[in-house]
């Protein structure tokens, strides 16, 4: 084939890819901040990380407005923009709040972006990117109502009817990590105090401090949750009943999940989702909190890891 002939299917190719949709998506931590860029198959054309500045508002928005304006350079296409990060933004000010980078509460992110952009951009948080992930391309991919839990130093969650986030008057759909354990045992009456101000919540009990914590009562042994799980994959009994608990209290706090919701499946996220025994014995155990002859929602582990966050925030503009 002369020369020509291949430079010309690469300029064909090269056109066809300037002219696909490219949705960026940025995962905005405390420490870390992430930009990935999907094309419209969800295949990765661009990732690349950066320290987030710490508490500097203004530095971390010049932050997020270079990381668009080179990854566009680099691909040589303008695409759309969806963020994920902690809290939300109130419907009543436009302003964000419950972000734990304190700097950015308060502040008009979303508005203050879309300026130094010069486009519209979509915001969620955290966990409604990873059920968003999941839902549209991952272990949910396919199933109409996908209920995404993070369980991990907290427990957060999000809901993703028909590929779009759930998004409700209060903008917190999916947040059953702050409900009260459900049918609490007497030795589980009042439980732990929680952060926000009650006690016994569903995150006090189902996230990684909360093991540790159970583990410590009844053993008098202080252990963290990778160890308990890691010592439990060993055969250390104390270990093994600590995670039996626990599922059980999943069990519960996700059948609580299945009555109100009735997900078609339910994905899990978070450290504490890589304990393997969770998506046999769980289910084996909600059955009799579901208010139902028999269950068909399936409970997946995500599979997108890490990356969920990102990729979510990308197809916070939909697949056409
Ligand atoms: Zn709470």
């Amino acid at each position: 084939m002369p020369r020509s002939g291949v430079n010309w299917r690469a300029a064909r190719e090269r056109k066809a890819r300037l002219h696909a949709p490219v949705r960026f998506g940025i995962d905005l931590g405390g420490t870390k901040t992430e930009i990935v860029a999907l094309a419209e198959n969800g295949t990765e054309l661009l990732r690349r990380r950066i320290v987030t500045p710490r508490d500097d508002y203004r530095a971390t928005l010049d932050a997020l407005a270079r990381l668009v304006a080179d990854a566009e350079r680099e691909l040589g296409v303008t695409g759309t923009v969806g963020l994920g990060t902690p809290g939300s933004i109130s419907r009543a000010t436009g302003l964000l709040r419950g972000s734990n980078s304190v700097c950015l509460n308060g502040q008009p992110i979303k508005r203050d972006l879309e300026g130094v952009l010069g486009r519209e951009i979509r915001i969620t948080n955290d966990a409604n990117c990873f059920a968003l992930s999941e839902a549209t391309d991952g272990a949910g991919r396919g199933e109409r109502v996908v209920f995404g839990a993070i369980l991990g130093t907290g427990v957060g969650a999000g809901i993703v009817v028909d590929g779009r986030v759930l998004d409700g008057p209060n903008a917190i759909a999916g947040e059953w990590g702050h409900n009260p354990l459900p049918w609490p045992k007497d030795d589980e009456r009042p439980g732990a105090a929680c952060f926000c101000g009650h006690f016994g919540c569903i995150e006090t009990w189902l996230a990684g401090p909360g093991v540790a914590r159970d583990h410590v009562s009844a053993t008098g042994i202080a252990s963290s949750a990778q160890d308990i799980v890691a010592r439990a994959s060993r055969g250390d009994a104390a270990c093994r009943a600590t995670l039996e608990r626990y599922e059980e209290r999943l069990a519960r706090a996700l059948a609580h999940v299945i009555n109100l919701l009735d997900p078609d499946a339910i994905v899990l996220g978070g450290g504490l989702s890589n304990i393997d025994r969770l998506y046999a014995n769980v289910p084996r155990q909600w059955g009799p909190w579901v208010f139902s002859d028999r269950v068909d929602t399936r409970l997946l582990r995500n599979a997108h890891g890490d990356s969920s966050g990102v990729r979510g925030a990308a197809w916070l503009w939909g697949r056409s």
